[in-house]
């Protein structure tokens, strides 16, 4: 059978082969704790902090602003939560999108019933949140803004800076998830100019089960999670030692490669895009036309179902994401698209494709050749035609 062509970078990426091979050492003989205080031990806490070196540097932060966590969904909760109950006294509301990732969506919706009040900013039909409308929304109880850096469906990248100086000019703590920009896109700290910032291992070529939230010096936050003095009494739990390396590595090859990567990433996306396009009716494009992540094409094609074209390009040997999630009971749309502006109808038409940095032309080109003749199919059989 032909090799897989994989084009959902965005749900997770494969281990980079130079991240698994300095995480082996760390599940056999480097087993130590790194609480411990032999020589064994010690080589565990050297190699966390090195990581923890790595991380910071591929984000021009400190080490000591950077607490490791168990996945990008645990940075999401423990800066919201933790921004939230730490600055309790100073107010209880938060401003947020309804475009997030359900790892702050949900967080945002747990602290309501704990006596937060919540807004959701809106989004105009390319995603983008509206700066006028997140002025109007503060007041003098606001405590923290949450916007994501770029949205994993449709790859819309969020004015950050702008939204920064706002969060500035009125003293209110600045998160966002960057989980999809982190090791794609150059990203700075200081000049993005946020308090919060979460990632995520397995979206750029690291291990899963691996996260990290950077946190400004002197931000204010409560941990989630009590127990030992491990990660300077921020995150207790003894340390996921063999994902931290692997984390690092990620890391450091980020850094050294994203900027050659973005450019070939956003090559084949075009190709893709233009390709598609060219071939198929009745198809559009979510997202920003350039606002948007490299590798991230999300398309609607009208009149049949995300998941029916899915299943063909899988059974073709194409791995792709539709904009509906029917693992769900229910047959839900994609909250991001239903903000968009789009009918629940074309919402359930779309396709993501998130390319990576192995993807090749000729596997574009495939997928280029394949999936017309899909839609023609199931166009066919489709009750709703044109
Ligand atoms: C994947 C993802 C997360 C969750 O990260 P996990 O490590 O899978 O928990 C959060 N936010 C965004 C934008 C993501 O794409």
């Amino acid at each position: 059978m032909d090799r897989l062509i994989y084009l959902d970078h965005n749900a997770t990426t494969p281990v980079d082969e130079r991240v698994i091979k300095v995480m082996l050492p760390y599940f056999g003989i480097k087993y130590g704790n790194p609480s411990s205080i032999y020589k064994l031990a010690n080589e565990s806490d050297k190699a966390k902090e090195e990581a923890r070196e790595k991380v910071a540097k591929l984000l021009h932060a400190n080490s000591t602003e950077i607490v490791f966590t168990g996945c990008g969904t645990e940075s999401d909760n423990y800066a919201v939560k933790g921004a939230a109950f730490a600055n309790r006294k100073k107010g209880n509301q938060i401003i947020t999108s309804a475009i997030e990732h359900h790892a702050v969506l949900n967080s945002c919706k747990w602290l309501e019933k704990q006596g937060f009040k919540v807004t959701y900013l809106g989004v105009d039909k390319y995603g983008l949140v509206n700066l006028d409308e997140l002025r109007e929304a503060i007041t003098d109880k606001t405590i923290l803004i949450s916007i994501m850096h770029a949205n994993n469906e449709v790859g819309t990248i969020e004015p950050l800076k702008e939204i920064a100086e706002i969060s500035r000019q009125h003293g209110i703590l600045f998160h966002t998830d960057a989980v999809q920009t982190v090791g794609k896109l150059p990203i700075d700290v200081n000049d993005l100019s946020v308090d919060l910032l979460s990632l995520s291992g397995h979206k750029f070529y690291g291990p899963k089960g691996i996260g990290a939230l950077y946190i400004r010096k002197g931000t204010r936050i409560d941990s989630l999670l009590h127990g030992g003095h491990h990660e300077s009494n921020r995150r207790a739990g003894t340390e996921n030692i063999p994902g931290i390396v692997g984390l690092g590595k990620a890391a450091e090859i980020a850094a050294k490669e994203f900027a050659a990567e973005e450019i070939k990433v956003r090559k084949l996306r075009d190709r893709l895009e233009n390709g598609l396009i060219n071939k198929i009716d009745d198809v559009f494009i979510n997202g920003h036309p350039d606002k948007r992540l490299p590798g991230t094409l999300n398309i609607c094609i009208k009149y049949i179902e995300g998941e029916g074209m899915l299943l063909h390009l899988d059974h073709n040997g194409i791995a792709v994401s539709s904009g509906s999630a029917c693992t769900s009971a229910s047959l839900k749309a994609s909250h991001v698209l239903i903000s968009m502006g789009l009918s629940h109808e074309v919402a359930h038409g779309s396709l993501r494709f998130s390319l990576g940095r192995d993807n090749t032309e000729q596997e574009i080109d495939k997928v280029i050749e394949v999936l017309p003749t899909i839609v023609e199919k199931l166009r066919e059989m489709s009750p709703i035609k044109k």
